[in-house]
Order: structure tokens, then C-alpha cells, then sequence
């Protein structure tokens, strides 16, 4: 009943344009979901980046192992699902966290079958988020949480301190810049977690992020993102 009315009220939308869907079950419009780019099989099985490689394993993960487990996204950076993501950060979109939360637990179900445990989401710097009014990345990882039956707890992974923006900077200066950006509580002792980021670039910031979780205690971090950016070719 109430969600007839909400429906009526708030009619299910495409989460990348907006356009009104028929009924709910879908986050895209058909055109949108026609245009999804889903990530190539052929990738780096440590963290997903495409292409063929000696061992499955990319030439970054092999100069540098990160300390997670493996990271993953269903999606390419590109199209429909960059714009979801776009219009959920930065155009005061908060809705759409159910939505990719509820689509992002579906596609990666088999991913989530080896990650276990909790959700832990990649803290916004705090500036930025007063600025945006929103824990964009907390209301993401409570709806994947919710989606695929585990927990969220907040406050298990925080920033030591702003860093400056990554956009623009060398892989190396982006390393730098996140190397000591994060610090984790005694309560990440002994868990497995799944660590959520929106789009996995270079992975210096899950490099920095798990670095924290896996030196305040956890046993194994996994990285899950929406989408992944091609950064070798
Ligand atoms: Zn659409
Ligand atoms: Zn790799």
C-alpha cells in the first residue's frame, strides 16, 4: 500500500536519465540498459583491470601486490552507469543508494560469494562532505549491505586527514598523496570485509584504504566498486 503510493508519487526513474520506467525491477531504462558496459572477461584477476596478461596478472599488480584480496566491478566507467554515479555524487541524488545498491548486489553475487563479511564503505573526505549534505559512500554500502544480507557498521574505516583531489595527479603522486589517508578501529580485529568505493581508477586509494583495515586487524579485504575505470591501455 505505502509503496503503491510512493510509487505513485515517486515513479520508478532510470537512475541514468531519469526517464520514467514502466514498472519497478529494472535501475535502467531499455535504452540505458542496452548501452551498459559490462567489464570484459579477459581481466587481471587480482584487481580487475582489462586486457590479457602474463598469469592474469597485470603489470601493476606485479611490480606492486596490493594488500587486498582481489578487487572487482560488474561495469566499465562509461555510459549509463558512470552518469548513475554521476547524478548519485554530485547532483543530490541520495535516492539512488538503494537502487546501485540493490543492482551492484546482483551482479556481483558470485564476487560476493568468496568476499565475506561486512561492508565497509570508503569514507568522503569531511569537507566534501558537508559540502554534499550526504554520506554518499555510507548510504551505498548500507544498500548493498541490505541487498545482500550483511552488515554496514559506520565508522570502520575513517580519513586521518584531507587529501587533495586525485584527479589530475601521477600514479605515483596519487599514491603519496592517500599513502597514510586512512585509519581503522580495533573492531575490524579478525573480520573479513568487504571494502566499497564507487570507481576503482589506479587503486591507490583501496591500496591505502585496505593497508589501514588489514593493519588495525582484519584478515582479508576484498574491494568491491560499481565500475572500473581502464587505466593501462
Ligand atoms: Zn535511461
Ligand atoms: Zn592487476
Amino acid at each position: 500500500m505505502l509503496t503503491a503510493l510512493l510509487d505513485l508519487l515517486y515513479p520508478p526513474a532510470c537512475i541514468a536519465c531519469a526517464r520514467v520506467l514502466s514498472g519497478p525491477g529494472s535501475a535502467f531504462c531499455e535504452s540505458c540498459d542496452t548501452a551498459l558496459e559490462r567489464l570484459p572477461p579477459a581481466c587481471c584477476r587480482t584487481c580487475a583491470e582489462p586486457g590479457t596478461f602474463p598469469a592474469d596478472t597485470c603489470p601493476r599488480c606485479r611490480a606492486a601486490p596490493p594488500p587486498f584480496t582481489r578487487a572487482w566491478a560488474p561495469f566499465a566507467h562509461e555510459g549509463p552507469i558512470a552518469r548513475a554515479i554521476h547524478r548519485f555524487k554530485y547532483e543530490d541524488h541520495p535516492e539512488l543508494a538503494a537502487p546501485l545498491g540493490a543492482l551492484l548486489a546482483g551482479e556481483a553475487r558470485r564476487f560476493l560469494t568468496d568476499a565475506t563479511g561486512p561492508v565497509v564503505a570508503l569514507p568522503l573526505h569531511t569537507h566534501r562532505f558537508r559540502q554534499r549534505q550526504y554520506d554518499q559512500a555510507q548510504l551505498l554500502a548500507g544498500a548493498l549491505a541490505k541487498a545482500s544480507g550483511r552488515e554496514a557498521p559506520a565508522g570502520w574505516l575513517e580519513r586521518t586527514r584531507d587529501t587533495r583531489r586525485q584527479v589530475g595527479l601521477s600514479e605515483a603522486e596519487r599514491a603519496a598523496n592517500v599513502a597514510t589517508a586512512f585509519r581503522a578501529p580495533p573492531e575490524v580485529a579478525g573480520r573479513s570485509l568487504v571494502l566499497l568505493d564507487d570507481v576503482f581508477t589506479t587503486g591507490a586509494t583501496a591500496r591505502a584504504a585496505a593497508s589501514a583495515l588489514l593493519a588495525a586487524g582484519a584478515v582479508r579485504v576484498d574491494v568491491l566498486t560499481l565500475a572500473r575505470a581502464f587505466t593501462l591501455t
